[in-house]
């Protein structure tokens, strides 16, 4: 049996932080852990954001709501769910992802949870796992899975280096320099092709 975990940004949806950042005009949120390489500073502050701009999780969602997966991300995701287990492994979170999820109607996802106060506003985060990309991937192997994953940048090389096989789609440049093993795909007829190679070649278990 084939299992095939995609990441969301950046392959499904575009970049939720960087497109809410634009909807509610705060540019200080486009900040990545590219600006901040510490996660919690960056986390706590981005938190800080929300509240000083009195965005509630209900604003935060609404706001969402009015994004879009890529286009062609829903055909894409549909077709191959058709074929494949899909579970969609993420570092965002589900209070995030969920207006996003819907649209996409409602495909697995593991990734992280924020948490509200009794106001509505966002006061912490929870990482259900450190590093949960790769682990996912190794659990899913060791429920006897042939894993295929495919992911955009940095953060994914990990889960495509623990797959059966991994593909990068859309990646930057110098993910592609770094992790030249891995097959480089642009379009979704693209990935669906590399997906359908890498079952043939790995095999079933
Ligand atoms: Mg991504």
């Amino acid at each position: 049996m084939h299992l095939v975990c995609l990441d969301l940004e950046g392959v499904l949806t575009p970049e939720i932080w960087i497109a809410f950042a634009d909807r509610v005009g705060i540019p200080e949120l486009r900040r990545t852990t590219r600006d901040e390489p510490d996660y919690d500073k960056l986390m706590r502050r981005r938190l800080q954001l929300l509240r000083m701009h009195e965005l509630g999780l209900a604003d935060i969602q609404a706001v969402i709501a009015g994004l879009s997966p890529l286009p062609g991300a829903k055909e894409f995701l549909d077709a191959l769910r058709h074929d494949y287990q899909v579970v969609i492994l993420s570092d965002t979170f589900y209070e995030f992802a969920m207006p996003l999820m819907a649209q996409l109607g409602y495909p697995t996802l593991f990734c992280h949870r924020l948490v509200a106060d009794a106001q509505g506003f966002l006061s912490d985060y929870r990482l259900r796992l450190p590093d949960q990309k790769r682990a996912s991937v190794r659990r899913f192997r060791e429920l006897n899975f042939r894993v295929i994953a495919a992911g955009d940048s940095y953060n994914d090389t990990a889960m495509l280096s623990e797959a059966h096989a991994g593909i990068l789609f859309r990646p930057p440049q110098n993910v592609i320099d770094e992790f030249p093993q891995f097959p480089v795909t642009r379009s979704y007829e693209e990935l669906r092709a590399a997906i359908d190679a890498a079952a043939e070649r790995v095999g079933d278990a």
